[in-house]
């Protein structure tokens, strides 16, 4: 069994296919030692003033890179820093095979299967096998979509536990059997607790944030975080046919007007007060703040991370301010 690693969230459905295991770069970075996959990615070219994710990307290749035998690279619809990325690691590890995927601008049907196919190619899989793959990954997603029901019904589910469960989905935590089961005993847990329904309820839009007790913040402000858009975005919520309507319905790696339409029916849908929108410091999605605050609904707190961490005092501050305004609203 090969292990695959990806810098974002890629058609899964091959690897399972083809028996070999998905490992998402950025789910290995924000659960190990991120400070030090930061300083390894800065000691192996990375510039300072780059976002850390794309840091963390680079020093947690160079630290797994002995586990790592095939790397996908999201070359279009995905980070701009992404092209650099893999120019280093061509360069400092050179027998790491990596393949190249891209998103099709515009969402083109004929051109996303083009790519399906040849990751196909690489991994030796018929689109009929990895139609297969995904029925068996969307018997998991179909509880996901349980979960996220009593998560924004009840307000009863610890959010940051929801948060990391969502965030996984992109490689089901490299082992599916484990998966499932932490999303079943979630499932247990909330059915059996009783409502949290006094908290208002907001929404969170944007990257995952690198700041570790954000949610656990805002809980103690008596809010509750009860959609995260990227997060639900990654986990495939949505029904679909077959692989190639599966990542057209993904909105991520698209414009952001599919994101803005998916936001505001998910505002109405779960009674939103407001939204925060995190913003990752250096990252080119921070462009998108102006018009998501022009756009949507609600109101819309902007706050930027940077490194792995907590809360600032000034962040913490405008957060309260912001509070203030929706329970006055
Ligand atoms: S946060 Fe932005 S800059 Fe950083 S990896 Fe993600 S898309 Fe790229």
């Amino acid at each position: 069994m090969r292990k695959v690693a990806f810098t974002t969230t890629i058609p899964q459905e091959y690897i399972w296919a083809a028996g070999d295991i998905p490992v998402d770069l950025n789910n290995l970075f924000i659960v190990g030692d991120s400070k030090d996959f930061i300083k390894s990615g800065e000691k192996h070219g990375v510039p300072r003033n780059t976002c850390s994710w794309i840091k963390g990307l680079m020093g947690a290749v160079v630290t797994h890179q002995s586990e790592i035998d095939t790397l996908i690279a999201v070359t279009e619809g995905d980070c701009s820093n992404n092209h650099g990325l893999i120019n280093l690691y061509r360069h400092f590890i050179p027998n790491l095979s990596v393949v190249a995927f891209a998103y099709p601008a515009g969402r083109d049907a004929f051109k996303l299967r083009y790519e399906l196919d040849k990751l196909g190619e690489y991994f030796g899989v018929s689109y009929a096998q990895a139609m297969e793959a995904k029925a068996e990954l969307d018997v998991i997603r179909k509880r996901l979509v349980v979960l996220d029901k009593l998560f924004y019904t009840k307000n009863n589910i610890n959010v940051s536990d929801f948060q990391k469960l969502m965030v996984a989905s992109s490689d089901f935590g490299s082992n599916l059997a484990s998966y499932a089961k932490r999303v079943e005993d979630l499932i247990s847990l909330s059915e059996i607790s009783e409502p949290q329904l006094s908290k208002i309820q907001i929404g969170y839009v944007g990257v995952p944030t690198i700041v570790s007790n954000l949610f656990s913040y805002l809980e103690s402000q008596s809010t509750v975080v009860s959609y995260f858009e990227v997060e639900n975005d990654f986990a495939m919520l949505s029904e679909s046919e077959d692989i190639v309507q599966e990542y057209s319905n993904f909105n991520y790696p698209y414009d952001l007007e599919g994101r803005i339409v998916e936001i505001e029916k998910q505002i109405k849908l779960r009674n939103l007060k407001g939204i925060i929108h995190y913003a990752q410091a250096f990252c080119h999605r921070q462009l998108d703040d102006v018009i998501l605050k022009s756009r949507l609904s609600v109101p819309v707190l902007t706050i930027e991370g940077d490194a792995p961490g907590e809360l600032d005092m000034r962040t913490k501050i405008r957060i309260e301010c912001f509070l203030e305004r929706l329970k006055d609203a």
